[in-house]
This record gives C-alpha cells, structure tokens and sequence, in this order.
C-alpha cells in the first residue's frame, strides 16, 4: 500500500483475514519468508494452517508469534479496523466507542485499545532542538477548578514540550518540581536548542543547566501571552487537544494509564503529516510484544 488509506480502501485492502495475513507478511519479511529461530530462508507453508516450518530446525511458526497480535482470538481484520479508527480519530476513541464499531465486548474493546496504544511509541530519547515551548498542565483528580488553594491535590501533572514546527512530547509527572523537571527536559531538549520558552512559573529555572541562556518567559499573571516570537500558545493548543480527547473519548483515565494515552496521543499528534500511518502503525504493532491482559489490569503497586 503506497498511499494514505481512507475507509473504502481499509475495507477493500484488508476486508478478510487473508489479506491481513499477507499484508503482515509483507511488512514482516519484506525479503521473503524467514524462520523466527534460525533465520533459513527453507520455511514451508503448513497446509491448512496459517502457519510455516523451518526445513532447517523445524520450527514451526505463524506471522503473528512474538508480536503484539500474539494468540490473539481477535480477527485481524478487526485490529486492523481498529488501529486505523485509531490513527484516524484526532482525539482518540473510547473502548465503548470500538466496543459498538466493531461488535466485540467492553472488556475485548478496552484490552485491543490498550494493546494498539502500547505499540505507538517514538523511537527513545528523540530530543526536539530549535525553537521549543514548554508548559505544564494538570489531569484528572477530583477537584475541579481553583478555588480551595490545593486544587492540583488529586491532579497528575503533564509536561508538554513542543518544537516549533516539530515534534511534541507530553510527559506525566508525579510530584513535580524543579530537579524533576530539569531531569524531564534534559532528556527531551537538545543543548544545541536555540530557545526555550515558558511562562514565568518558578519550576523553570535553567540557571546552572546547559540551557542557561537560553530562556524566554511570557508573564501570564500579567496577561502577556505572545511578546515578539516569545509564546507558549503552540504548547497550549496541544494540552487542548489532549483535555478535549479526556473529556470527550476516554472519559476518566487513570493515573496508570495516563502515559499510554499521552504516547497516543503525541503519536498520532507527531504523524499528523504522514501519509504512511497505518502502515507505520501497523509495523509498531509488528515490532512490539504481546501485551498481556493481567499486566495491563495489575496495580501500580504490582507493577512496581
Ligand atoms: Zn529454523
């Protein structure tokens, strides 16, 4: 598939597991079949089964083992359905949402989001350089507004840092303050960056760092949002975007699970240009392993 992709090719493209099969195959092995253990090239079709053998060890093999579709009773034509309403959807979608679209269960809908969620991930440690924004903003908790003074209490902060014309990273951090978020900006911000700017907020102070220098502030409290180039206003609209996907697709999102959806949503936000995401995406789902159901639904204090 050399273009971007609409409904009507989605359906004609990859309408039955065959197609999706042969697709994965060729994302998979772009230079022909090769076993998973020994890499021979001498695999061989099991008949009736969608599955090869390696003439070398004899492992036998399917496309989907070791990756994100692994033992899944889900039809490939429904992963690919919905990794593309994923792709496409600029807020994200909700698991009821998926649930309805696709005729499967609640439970089936929210694992299958999780798992396609997992897989768009940016290579690690892409730094932004060149003019770039930053701000913090906070999600979810249960006080709603100021008012009461420790209003961000229940709230999980959420860094978002923007490169002009680039790309944008959202990072959620618990307890913040300035060490933390130095160390957060360290590994998202080149040091060859031009300019940083943020409002006047007292957690961003680059004094001593390897951005000193460096940094621009607008003054919010005195109303000053854009002066000459200086403006957080990009940043901004992205933690918009984000509230309104919360909102409005994922309703209430746990702090556990705030950093998959921060991932979607900065993926998505990141390929907003590119023609080639559902083959991007479906190659991550190709390269991630298999996400399981209890590692997804364990406790933060499990997990740890
Ligand atoms: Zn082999």
């Amino acid at each position: 598939m050399k273009q971007a992709i609409d409904l009507c090719r989605l359906i004609e493209d990859f309408g039955s597991e065959e197609k999706c099969r042969t697709y994965l195959e060729q994302l998979r092995w772009p230079d022909g079949t090769r076993c998973l253990k020994c890499q021979s090239e001498k695999v061989y079709p099991i008949l009736g089964r969608n599955q090869y053998v390696c003439d070398s060890c004899s492992y036998q093999f399917s496309v989907t083992a070791n990756t994100i579709f692994h033992d899944t009773h889900l039809p490939l034509w429904k992963w690919f359905l919905a990794t593309y309403l994923l792709c496409e959807s600029r807020k994200g979608m909700s698991a009821n949402q998926i649930k309805r679209t696709l005729g499967i269960s609640y439970k089936t809908a929210w694992y299958l989001c999780h798992r396609i969620r997992a897989a768009m991930v940016e290579a690690d440690g892409h730094k932004l350089s060149g003019k770039v924004e930053i701000d913090e903003t906070y999600i979810g908790g249960k006080n709603r507004g100021a008012g009461k003074g420790h209003w961000a209490e229940n709230k999980t902060p959420v860094i978002g840092i923007r490169e002009r014309g680039g790309h944008l990273h959202f990072i959620a951090a618990n307890n913040l303050n300035q060490t933390k978020l130095q160390d957060i900006i360290a590994r998202n911000v080149d040091k060859s960056v031009d300019v940083i700017m943020t409002d006047e907020s007292a957690l961003y102070n680059f004094n001593m760092t390897q951005y000193q220098g460096k940094h621009e502030t607008v003054n919010h409290k005195a109303k000053e949002y854009v002066r000459g180039d200086v403006t957080t206003n990009t940043v901004e609209s992205a933690f918009s975007l984000l509230k309104r996907g919360i909102v409005g697709a994922w309703h209430k999102v746990s702090v556990k699970h705030l950093p998959a959806y921060l991932q979607e949503m900065t993926w998505r936000f990141n390929n907003r240009k590119n023609p080639f995401l559902f083959r991007d995406t479906i190659l991550k789902l190709i390269a991630s392993p298999n996400l399981e159901y209890k590692q997804l639904t364990a406790t933060v204090q499990d997990a740890a």
